[in-house]
This record gives C-alpha cells, sequence and structure tokens, in this order.
C-alpha cells in the first residue's frame, strides 16, 4: 500500500486568535514497506502530520490518497484506512486499562468481531513481536515496567494486523534499557513482518541506527527528505532548525560503522 499526501495544509483554530497554520503545503510519497523517520523540533508539524494519514485529522486543503484513492472519500474508506493504518500516539501505554496483558492486546481484535482462534494467533503473534514472555500474559499490564507497558501497548496496535505502523515518539520517557528493547522491538517487526513503519522522532540516535529515509519537518514544512546519509550531511542546516544534537558525534560512528563515506569538514564541525 502506498500514502500519497498531496499539498496537505492544516490549519488548527482557523479564523480565530488561536489560529496556527500547522501544516502548509506538505506533498509526500511513502512507499510499501518503506522505513520512514520523521523528525523535527517540537511544534514543527510531525503529529498534525501523522494524525491525517489514518484521518483522525481531517485536512484544511490538500489531500491524502491510500493506492490513489482519497481517504476521505466515505465513512467505508475512513473505516477501512484506520484498520490498515495502525497509530501508536506518544505514551500509549496510558491507554492500557484492561486486567491482563493478553486481554489488553486482544481489545482491538475483539472489537473487530474477528474469530476467536484469529484473535489469539494475532495477540500472540504480536506480543511474540515486541518481546513479551508468554509468562507475563496474565500479569496486569500496571506490574510491568516502563518499557514493557509501552511494548504492550504497541502490541495492541499490531494485533490489528495493520499494514503500516506509525509510532509517535516511541522511546520518550525511557531509560536507555526501555529504549533499546523498544527500537529492537521495531527494528524486529519492520524485518519480520515487512510493514511499512513511520517512526516520529526528535532523536537523531533512534532513526539514524534503524530507517531507510529520513523526512526533516521545520514550521510546518519539510526541510529535508532524503538516506540518513544525504540528510545528517548537512549538520549546520540541522542546527539551524535546533536538531544540533550533541549526539552527532554519535551518528556519524553510526554512519562510519555502516559504511558511509562522511566528510571531512564534518568532522570539523563537530570537534569544534
Ligand atoms: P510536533 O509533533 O512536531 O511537536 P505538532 O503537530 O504537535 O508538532 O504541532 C504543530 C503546531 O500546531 C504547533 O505550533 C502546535 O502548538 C500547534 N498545535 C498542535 N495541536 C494543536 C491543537 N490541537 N490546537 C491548536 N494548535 C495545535
Amino acid at each position: 500500500m502506498s500514502i500519497k499526501i498531496n499539498h496537505l495544509t492544516h490549519i488548527y483554530n482557523s479564523g480565530t486568535a488561536f489560529e496556527k497554520k500547522a501544516l502548509d503545503d506538505v506533498s509526500l510519497e511513502i512507499r510499501k514497506g518503506e522505513f520512514v523517520g520523521l523528525i523535527g523540533h517540537t511544534g514543527s508539524g510531525k503529529s498534525t502530520l501523522i494524525q491525517h494519514l489514518n484521518g483522525i485529522i481531517p485536512p484544511t486543503q490538500g489531500e491524502i490518497l491510500l493506492d490513489g484513492e482519497n481517504i476521505h472519500k466515505d465513512k467505508a474508506k475512513l473505516k477501512e484506512v484506520r484498520r490498515r493504518i495502525g497509530l501508536a500516539f506518544q505514551y500509549p501505554e496510558y491507554q492500557l486499562f484492561e486486567m491482563t496483558v493478553y486481554k489488553d492486546v486482544a481489545f482491538g481484535p475483539t472489537n473487530m468481531q474477528l474469530p476467536k482462534e484469529e484473535i489469539h494467533a494475532n495477540v500472540v503473534s504480536a506480543l511474540e513481536t515486541v518481546g513479551i514472555a508468554p509468562e507475563l500474559y496474565e500479569k496486569s499490564p500496571f506490574e510491568l515496567s516502563g518499557g514493557q507497558k509501552r511494548r504492550v501497548a504497541i502490541a495492541g496496535v499490531l494485533a490489528m494486523n495493520p499494514e503500516v505502523l506509525i509510532l509517535d515518539e516511541p522511546t520518550a520517557g525511557l531509560d536507555p534499557k526501555g529504549r533499546d528493547e523498544i527500537l529492537q522491538a521495531i527494528k524486529r517487526l519492520h524485518e519480520e513482518r515487512g510493514i511499512t513503519v513511520i517512526l516520529v522522532s526528535h532523536s537523531m540516535e533512534d532513526v539514524a541506527k534503524l530507517v531507510d529515509r529520513i523526512i526533516v519537518m521545520h514550521d510546518g514544512k519539510i526541510a529535508m527528505l532524503g538516506t540518513p546519509k544525504e540528510v545528517f550531511c548537512h549538520v549546520k542546516d540541522l542546527e539551524s532548525m535546533g536538531l544540533a544534537a550533541p549526539q552527532v558525534s554519535y551518528v556519524f560512528t553510526a554512519l562510519k560503522e555502516k559504511g558511509y563515506e562522511v566528510p571531512l569538514d564534518v568532522y570539523t564541525v563537530e570537534e569544534a
């Protein structure tokens, strides 16, 4: 499934003193099976953009096409879109509420009224993918660590078998161990399931490790788009967008390990 965004603009509180253009003429195509990183400073429009992709927010102008069809064509299309495109919000663990891990992950597929065996298969497979062991299935989600809770919440989205998974800041607020576990789980689910993944992050480290292509948002627009190698070479531009990462040296080490050639002047910037 391909996603095409044509000239998407979104204005919040239009016509009031609080009017804010959060997206400004954004056009973009995301191909099937791609792993895309969406980065940008707070307020650059990342959340607004992804909420358009599964139809939660309607465009002020422009359109979103799924396999060539407008997602707001009719109610049936919108329902289909929400099933095929899974969205894990920021801090998704706040939405855990069932008595057990298993029941929580089964909530979505149960609501879809799938046959029992299919629900079971989906739940087990989703929990396996995110690395939650069977001995935790009957525990209360509230007994788990922060990283485990978040992985259970992500499994809840995965259990719906989406073709596209959008993750909004999935490592926010986690300790390094929880963070690594989540990133490993995301890597695995992309590799094993071959689904399209859109990872929203303000962490250069996270995206550098994982994605095929990076979209940099700034002030409601796409400021840069390319492979990690292409994007991270523009250190000064990134800095001017508030993405000056103290982690820059980490990023370049990671790039070097992957065999990318990093221009010499980049090292000079890094060491300055
Ligand atoms: P990001 O995810 O990159 O932090 P957002 O999409 O959340 O960016 O926000 C983009 C801009 O839109 C910001 O200026 C933000 O304050 C504004 N904004 C976001 N959500 C709303 C809302 N519900 N009502 C009004 N303004 C909003």
